[in-house]
């Protein structure tokens, strides 16, 4: 638990940034000396906090220093407990246009000083963090966010890379009892997610060559070892689908991003896929070239991987496959706003956006078992392949950046695929 606490504030570490930043914003307030002081307080606890640790690992007599340093955070949580602070740096942060994942876990880490972990808004900033951020450069907030929420009992599995080496024996331990949860969960929507302009990536991985699919392994375990993996090549016997989707997708402003995988839109809140009448939240869609599913070992042009999540962290993803034909107005719209290059979501002004554009008429559909295409290629990932396509024409395909972004086909390993 000491260590999962530390790990928590290595998190609030990241507050620094954007508290500094809320403070420019915010010069003329009164509160920001007071601010100043508890983030500058906060940081030296967390400092203290680290080396408390080092020092308890070379001398157990030193726990009495850990407990003093205990104390020094329980006063700065007091000193930020009355929640004023706090709602004002929300409402700043709200005022922006789009939070980085480092800002929501910084949020989330002073919530969980000030409100606790139990505090739905601040386990909602750790899910959001999650949600946006992007595997490979933003590891450490995926860990934090992770531990954080696992820490606040929270249904989600903290992948092996974020587990600190001293804790890993423990986690093995507990998995050959059969008594951890295996959620299916581990990571939401972490699917071709945005990187940050400019910033560099902490793991690279690609399409080709040397960070080719088939190195993905060397750095992420489960893309060479699972055995549930995506895509696959889509052929029969079918078993009979149970149940049926339906998407109910509602137009929202239009945010892009070229995040140097793929073109991706997040969606604001309030579209919804029914599985089994079963709602799952759309988070975002994105393209791949050609389309990595194959039906009877052929891939179509492009496809859209619609990503959802429940309440539950459940993944499920629709996928709508392009092939070639008449114009695609909806694509038309995308393509005429996604950023040609990696850089940042924009936001064209007054330009709104209905998934459902995208859709076919009919939802019949093909359905796995599957993961994330791309690293770290996490399992427990619902697959729907709609049988219906719809048309993009060549030009359209031609335009989109990427000229092949499609993960190959995985092993079925026995897999039953309902369609
Ligand atoms: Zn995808």
């Amino acid at each position: 638990m000491k260590r999962i606490l530390l790990e928590v504030f290595l998190a609030a570490s990241l507050i620094a940034a954007g508290v500094f930043g809320w403070m420019n914003w915010n010069a003329g307030k009164a509160n920001v000396a007071k601010l100043t002081e508890l983030t500058a307080e906060s940081e030296s606890s967390v400092k203290k906090l680290l080396s408390a640790e080092t020092e308890v690992k070379a001398n157990a007599e030193e726990l009495s220093t850990l407990k003093l340093k205990t104390q020094e955070l329980d006063a700065v949580k007091a000193a930020l407990a009355s929640g004023e602070t706090l709602k004002d740096l929300e409402a700043a942060y709200k005022k922006e246009k789009s939070l980085s994942a480092e800002r929501l876990v910084g949020l989330g880490a002073l919530r969980l000083l000030t409100k606790g972990s139990q505090d739905p808004a601040t386990i909602e900033a750790f899910r959001k963090a999650l949600v946006i951020a992007d595997w490979g450069s933003r590891k450490k907030v995926i860990c934090a966010a992770q531990i954080a929420l696992a820490a606040a009992g929270e249904k989600v599995e903290v992948l092996g890379d974020c587990i600190p080496q001293a804790d890993k024996a423990e986690q093995a331990d507990k998995e050959k009892v059969g008594g951890s949860d295996k959620a299916a969960n581990v990571d939401k929507g972490k699917d071709e997610h945005g990187a940050k302009p400019g910033e560099k990536h902490a793991v690279h991985w690609g399409y080709e060559g040397a960070m080719g699919p088939d190195r993905w392994g060397d750095e992420f375990p489960t893309c060479a070892k699972g055995k549930s993996q995506s895509p696959l090549n889509i052929k029969g016997p079918f078993e009979k689908a149970q149940f049926g989707v339906a998407p109910d997708y509602k137009p929202g402003q239009l945010k892009i991003i070229n995040n140097g995988h793929t073109i991706q839109v997040n969606v604001p809140p309030g579209s919804k896929l029914r599985i089994d009448s079963k709602p799952f939240e759309l988070l975002q869609f994105h393209f791949h070239r050609p389309s990595e599913e194959q039906i009877d070992g052929k891939p179509a042009a492009m496809v859209v991987h619609f990503v959802h999540k429940n309440e539950a962290g459940r993944l499920a993803v629709l996928g709508v496959l392009l092939k070639e034909g008449n114009e695609n107005p909806g694509i038309k719209t995308l393509w005429a706003n996604a950023p040609l290059t990696e850089g940042p979501e924009v936001e064209p002004d007054g330009v709104m956006f209905n998934p459902a554009n995208l859709l076919p008429r009919e939802y019949e559909f093909y359905s796995y078992e599957g993961s994330l295409t791309t690293p770290p290629c996490t399992e427990g990932v619902r697959f729907f392949i709609l049988k219906a396509q719809v048309n993009i024409t060549k030009e359209q395909v031609e335009q989109f950046p990427f000229k092949k972004n499609a993960r190959p086909v995985q092993a079925q390993n026995g897999r039953a695929i309902a369609g």
